[in-house]
């Protein structure tokens, strides 16, 4: 298996992000991302895809869209468009009809930062998904790096504090936007998460107080996706997108905060005595089956079953337990990064089907 860092939900110059292509693969090409994925608001900028490189480093530039309902106050329902390859901002005025025709032309719907506070300091609403009767949709945005902004920030003091002290900011998804998704996958339905930036790299300026809010160089190195992957990228285009699209399609990736420490190398997977089973694979209950967790570093780890935390072991690398139970399994890691203990690592989950009965003599 291969490793593919992937950080998505960018805005540039398209929409109301500062920073034009170029400057932002520049300041990728810094950092340690292999894919960075654009999502402009409602518009699917075309021909700007492909591969940079610079001293020893490439980047994959990829293209899709955030798309919302501009007519509606307030504008929420926001959905990351990966893969379709056509404007469907023309489908925003329903979000299942958005959905679906995204799903007919073969691309991703992702319900982009589902859970958020708003912020009245700056007359920001939330603007959190609410049309919960959606159906059909790949996945949730289960952490945003700029929407945390909003839940963190509660006064003048803490607005200065984060401004100046970004990695301080991130503490893990919201707590009901993790209750939502074991909830989905509760009611036997397949749904992937991915972490996104949100990238907008604001100019803060006020009197003598000038800054860039959360540069896209520091959204490179915090919440990313890690896809797993058969094959690193073949430099062809169509192909690599197709490999990058269905890991994304299929949950095969895990979220990696990976600015306490690079999350690369983490896995999670089920095995039996003849195979192993990755994030985004649906295995059949077998005697003897179980699953491991390693981690590139210690951490705290939460083995989860069915929304229900079932082994939690602290300060370690590793986790075995056996899987006697079909069901949903998936892992969560946090660290102690300045401070206090934040989320590091969220897999994406393994289905557990249950296996045909044995005879007992
Ligand atoms: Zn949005
Ligand atoms: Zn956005």
């Amino acid at each position: 298996m291969k490793e593919l860092i992937c950080n998505l939900h960018l805005h540039s110059t398209y929409s109301d992000g500062t920073g034009d292509y170029r400057s932002i693969t520049q300041a990728a090409l810094k950092t340690e991302v292999d894919v960075i994925i654009l999502t402009d608001h409602n518009i699917l900028v075309k021909g700007l895809e492909g591969y940079h490189r610079d001293q020893g480093r490439q980047v994959l530039v990829l293209t899709g869209e955030e798309v919302h309902d501009q007519n509606r106050v307030p504008q929420k329902n926001h959905t990351l468009v990966i893969g379709a390859e056509k404007e469907m901002a023309g489908f925003a005025h329903d979000p299942q009809t958005l959905i679906n025709e995204v799903s007919r032309a073969g691309g991703l719907s992702f319900l982009a930062h589902p859970y958020e506070f708003d912020l009245p300091m700056i007359h920001e609403p939330d603007i959190s998904w609410v049309n919960w009767e959606v159906d059909g949709f790949t996945g949730l945005e289960l952490w945003n790096g700029l929407s945390e902004f909003k839940t963190v920030v509660r006064s003048l003091r803490d607005g200065i504090k984060y401004l100046f002290l970004p990695e301080m900011m991130a503490h893990g998804p919201l707590k009901p936007a993790l209750a939502k998704w074991d909830e989905l996958l509760n009611s036997g339905r397949r749904v992937n998460v991915v972490g996104g930036s949100d990238a907008h790299a604001i100019k803060f300026q006020k009197a003598i107080l000038k800054r860039t809010v959360f540069p896209y160089e520091f959204h490179f190195s915090a919440i990313n996706n890690h896809l797993l992957v058969e094959e690193g990228l073949s430099g062809s285009l169509a192909l690599d997108k197709a490999v990058i699209y269905e890991a994304l399609r299929r949950g095969s990736s895990f979220i990696g905060y990976d600015l306490p420490a690079p999350t690369r190398g983490f896995r999670f997977v089920i095995d039996d005595d003849d195979n192993e089973y990755q994030p985004g694979d649906v295995f059949t209950m077998k005697d003897g089956a179980t699953a491991r967790v390693n981690l590139p570093e210690n951490a705290n780890i939460r083995f989860i079953h069915n929304g229900k935390v079932i082994s939690e072991q602290k300060n370690t690398n590793r986790l075995t337990c056996s899987i006697t139970q079909p069901g949903v399994y998936r892992v969560e890691c946090s660290l102690y990064f300045l401070g206090e203990e934040r989320g590091w690592v969220y897999s994406n989950p393994i289905y557990v089907k249950p296996g045909s009965k044995r005879l007992t003599l």
